[in-house]
Parts: C-alpha cells; sequence; structure tokens
C-alpha cells in the first residue's frame, strides 16, 4: 500500500553524474507532479524513490547497487513497523545499459527506465503499484521484459513530444538558473566511452521546441539558460521551414528572448565548434565567456587510440580561433589519464598541453574500461598505481591554473548574477560571466538581479566581491562601473 489518498505521494530522485541527469531528473518530477507525486525531503519519507544513474565510469555505476541494497533495507524496516511500501525504480544510463539485470541481480526494484523512456513513467509507476513484488530473481528476471518493469527503448523525439513542461512554480522553485536539454546522444564513438550505447544516436530537439520552452522558462523567473547535449555543440535541429540551424544560430535566436540575461551552453566536441560558433561568441553580449571543450589527451597517439578524430594541434588552433574571438574566453577540459598504452612521454604531453592551454577549470579522471568499449579489449591497459600517480600531477596542475585564474581576476570589476544567500548572514552567492562562484555582502533583495562586483579576493573554490554602486565612486578604471 503506497500513503493514505487523502495525502499526496512524495517522489524522491537522487541524481548522478552529469547536468543532463539534472534536467531529466526535473523532467521526470514534472511527469509525477501530473500524478499528484510531490518532492520528498529524503528516501525515508519517499513513496517512490527513483535513482538517475551514470555509467561513464565503473564507480558511478557500482554505487548505484549498493544504494540500492540500502534502499531496500529501508523499506523492509519501514515495513516490519507497519509503515507504509515505498517503490524502487532505476532510471538513467545504468537503467539503460543494463536493463534486466538489475532487476536479476535487485529484484525488489521495482522499475528501470533508460533515459529516453522518462514519459513512459506515470504508467510503470501505476503498474508497479498493483505488481505483487515477492518474486524470486529468476521469476523476476523472466517476468521483466513482459510485465512492463522495464523500459529501454530509443524513441527520443517521442520523450521530447510527450513529457509535461514543469509549471511555474516548479521552474521557480528551482532557482534563477536553469538546463534546457538541445540534443541528445551521441555517434563519435570515442574508444573509451558509453555514451554513444546509453544514450543512442546524436538528435537534436526543432528549434522551436527549445525557443518555446525557453521562453517558458524565462517567463517563470529563469534569468541563465545553459543548452545541454552530450555533443551540443553537434546541433542541428530544423527550423520551421525545416532547415537545420547549427548552435550558433540557436544562440543567436536564443538571445533575442527579452527578460534572458545569460546563456552558456555544454558539452562540446572540438570538431564541432564551427566558425558560426565561435562567430556567436564574439557577437553576442548574452553569451558568457566560458568554454568546455574536452580534449581527454595531449597526445596525438593517445588521442587516435581514443578515435578523437582531432590532434592536439587542431585543439590547440581551435583554442586561438576561440580567443581571438573573445580575449577573456575561459577554458574548461576534460582528460583522461591512464589510457591503454599511455606511456610517460604521452602524459608529459598531456601536462604541456594543460600548460600552452591554461585552463579556468579542469575534470580529470582516471581511465575506467567499460564493457561493451573498444578501448576495454585494448592490451596494454595501465596498472592503477600508475594512473593514481598521474592523475595526481595532473590534479596538481589543473588545480593550481584555477586558483591563478581566481587571483587574476583580482581588482577587476564584472557582472554578477546574484543567485541566492550566501553561507554566511548577510551574504549572497552568484556566479560571474566565467562560471566562478561569487560571494559577497548584499541585502537578500538583489537576489535576481546582475550587479557590477569589484572582485577584492581569491580562495580555493570561490572569489570574493562588492557591489561597485554610484554610492562608492570608484577611481581609475573602474569609472564606468555603477550598479545595474
Ligand atoms: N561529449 C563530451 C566530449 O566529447 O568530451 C564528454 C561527455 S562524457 C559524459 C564526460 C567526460 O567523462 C569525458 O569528457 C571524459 O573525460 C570522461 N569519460 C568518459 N568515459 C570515460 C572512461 N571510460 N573513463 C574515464 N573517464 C571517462
Ligand atoms: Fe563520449 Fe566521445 Fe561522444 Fe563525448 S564525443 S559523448 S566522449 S563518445
Amino acid at each position: 500500500m503506497t500513503a493514505p489518498d487523502t495525502q499526496p505521494k512524495k517522489l524522491f530522485i537522487k541524481t548522478y553524474g552529469c547536468q543532463m541527469n539534472v534536467y531529466d531528473s526535473d523532467r521526470m518530477a514534472d511527469a509525477m507532479a501530473g500524478e499528484g507525486y510531490v518532492a520528498a525531503a529524503g528516501p525515508e519519507e519517499a513513496d517512490l524513490v527513483l535513482l538517475n544513474t551514470c555509467h561513464i565510469r565503473e564507480k558511478a555505476s557500482e554505487k548505484v547497487f549498493s544504494e540500492l541494497g540500502r534502499l531496500e533495507a529501508l523499506r523492509a524496516e519501514r515495513q516490519a513497523a507497519g509503515g507504509a511500501d515505498m517503490l524502487i525504480g532505476v532510471a538513467g544510463c545504468v537503467a539503460q545499459a543494463e536493463g534486466e539485470e538489475i532487476v536479476r541481480r535487485m529484484p525488489g526494484v521495482d522499475l528501470v527506465v533508460g533515459p529516453q523512456s522518462y514519459h513512459h513513467l506515470p504508467e510503470m509507476v501505476a503498474r508497479a503499484i498493483d505488481r505483487p513484488r515477492d518474486l524470486t530473481a529468476r521469476e523476476a528476471a523472466t517476468r521483466a521484459a513482459g510485465d512492463g518493469r522495464v523500459a529501454t527503448e530509443f524513441a527520443l523525439a517521442e520523450k521530447f513530444a510527450l513529457l509535461p513542461r514543469p509549471n511555474r512554480e516548479a521552474v521557480r522553485a528551482r532557482g534563477l538558473t536553469a538546463f534546457l536539454t538541445v540534443q541528445e546522444g551521441c555517434d563519435k564513438f570515442c574508444s573509451f566511452c558509453v555514451v554513444p550505447y546509453t544514450r543512442g544516436a546524436e538528435v537534436s530537439r526543432p528549434v522551436e521546441d527549445v525557443l518555446e520552452e525557453a521562453r517558458e522558462l524565462v517567463a517563470a523567473g529563469v534569468m541563465e539558460l545553459t543548452l545541454l547535449g552530450q555533443n551540443v555543440n553537434a546541433y542541428h535541429g530544423l527550423d520551421g521551414d525545416g532547415r537545420p540551424v547549427g548552435l550558433g544560430a540557436l544562440l543567436r535566436r536564443l538571445a533575442d528572448i527579452p527578460g534572458l540575461m545569460r546563456l552558456r551552453y555544454t558539452t562540446s566536441h572540438p570538431r564541432d565548434m564551427d566558425d558560426e560558433l565561435i562567430a556567436a561568441h564574439r557577437d553576442l553580449e548574452k553569451l558568457m565567456p566560458y568554454l568546455h571543450l574536452p580534449v581527454q589527451s595531449g597526445s596525438d597517439r593517445i588521442l587516435k587510440a581514443m578515435n578523437r578524430r582531432h590532434t592536439r594541434a587542431d585543439y590547440l588552433r581551435l583554442i586561438e580561433r576561440v580567443r581571438a574571438a573573445r580575449p577573456d574566453m575561459a577554458i574548461s577540459g576534460d582528460f583522461i589519464v591512464g589510457f591503454p598504452g599511455e606511456t610517460d612521454a604521452d602524459f608529459e604531453a598531456t601536462l604541456s598541453l594543460v600548460r600552452e592551454v591554461g585552463y579556468a577549470s579542469a575534470f580529470c579522471f582516471k581511465y575506467s574500461p567499460r564493457p561493451g568499449t573498444p578501448g576495454a579489449g585494448l592490451p596494454d591497459q595501465v596498472p592503477e598505481d600508475v594512473k593514481a600517480g598521474r592523475l595526481a600531477r595532473l590534479l596538481d596542475l589543473t588545480t593550481a591554473q584555477m586558483r591563478a585564474f581566481g587571483r587574476a581576476s583580482v581588482g577587476r570589476t564584472m557582472d554578477v548574477l546574484l543567485e541566492k544567500k550566501g553561507r554566511l548572514p548577510g551574504q549572497l552567492g552568484g556566479r560571474s560571466p566565467y562560471l566562478q562562484a561569487v560571494h559577497l555582502a548584499a541585502p537578500e533583495s538583489l537576489i535576481g538581479t546582475i550587479q557590477k562586483v569589484e572582485i577584492v579576493a581569491a580562495g580555493n573554490n570561490s572569489i570574493e566581491g562588492k557591489i561597485v554602486t554610484d554610492l562608492e565612486p570608484k577611481s581609475g578604471s573602474l569609472v564606468e562601473s555603477s550598479a545595474a
């Protein structure tokens, strides 16, 4: 039995992995809001718990199974105490990749839903409520396909058309910034990566769909939008006349929406960074000067083995072109150390590329062999201790660069979107154009505004500023500054 009908049912979603999962979790919450589900503060009080999972590295996907064990124990405890039932579901990329294997390993799981099937969630939950759970692992696995417990088909266009849009209150509760998925899937098949298998082929949403969702978000109070896609700069959605539109042109159309103050996008592939998109960075004031452009390795030999289809020189030339269009561009990257066959010299090439580019932020990973990807079967897998040593050196370098980027901001004046209360009383938190976390003393009434802020100090993970107002005249280079 779930909670009595008079009380709203409660949903708790635990999200792992990337921003696309964050977006998807919100859309699943929107879908279940239509069935009367409200947010639970934690699994303890939930009637339905969904784990929105990540399969990108082994650690990420193994976490899911231990969490499922904890949830089953929590449910058993609650039922033993005479409490309400709890449905347990697995969503996201582990659901897609492992499907019925999840039900085989954990027969107490009530539903498994892949990223392209979220529009089926309400009917899957309704079926799960009526279905007996006390099956053996074998029965569960045999029945899984037939009893609607597992949905992992690919039908992306359908998903976006059928998922309900959030209502204004839900958007408002999520804050002043929002994600908007414009593209899903990937056709690149880097030899280390599961995404082409878990998210399927590359699909772009039509331009009008994107614009409509963006307008609704802005009407509900969103000031900053981040467009999402596994390969967002490969976006090629169709316009009203059936013509493909690239990401640069899409950004131009979004920039025309009144009230939308800031645009960002992630994640990009170096091969899809075309002239139109670079020009958008030159021309659009609303497009923030921050580019996440993963390179993975600085060694051509390894880039080839990774099937990245770009060289180190291609990447460096691209960075030069981007900086020519927008000189203050902050560059961020992803790196994998210990891909099979990576020698000390290959790793040194990665370090030298990092020094050459100068990153504002970086995400560094040890290579994790993923079943079914070509990399997993390659000879010369790098020992774990070597990977760990290289990761530590790369982290030292990229952390030093990130801090140097923060220190270089001190003394500059920049626009900061004030998003929320800070950690200390009287403090607000926001983001600089370069995605740095900024904190400063300001009244709560300024939440939801963009202010000119002079950066006065840089910490390890954030920078501190003070609002530059007419009441506090500034000298020299800051004379143009005034409250926004
Ligand atoms: N589409 C993006 C691109 O082209 O780089 C990346 C998307 S992927 C979800 C995010 C990052 O995870 C990758 O850039 C890569 O650095 C890392 N990653 C992917 N597969 C990995 C693996 N098998 N082991 C370690 N890191 C991995
Ligand atoms: Fe994975 Fe490569 Fe596709 Fe990025 S481009 S999602 S790393 S296969």
